[in-house]
């Protein structure tokens, strides 16, 4: 039922996407820019990419709204 679980997962992060504020921006490490989204990792996890620079990596830095 892996298969299972990661549409589960996949849809927990659309809705995440879907809303129009989160309590915290995602922001890039490298070029701060807060357009940054989940990236789906295979088997390495969640990962995200910064649709500014193409930052694709684990670590991305928050701050509050
Ligand atoms: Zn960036």
């Amino acid at each position: 039922m892996i298969e299972d679980d990661i549409e589960a997962l996949e849809k927990e992060m659309l809705e995440e996407l879907k809303r129009p504020q989160g309590r915290q921006i995602l922001v890039c490490p490298v070029c701060g820019s807060t357009e940054v989204t989940y990236y789906m990792g295979l088997k390495t996890g969640y990962k995200y990419q910064c649709k500014s620079c193409n930052y694709v990596g684990p670590l991305v830095l928050e701050k509050e709204c």
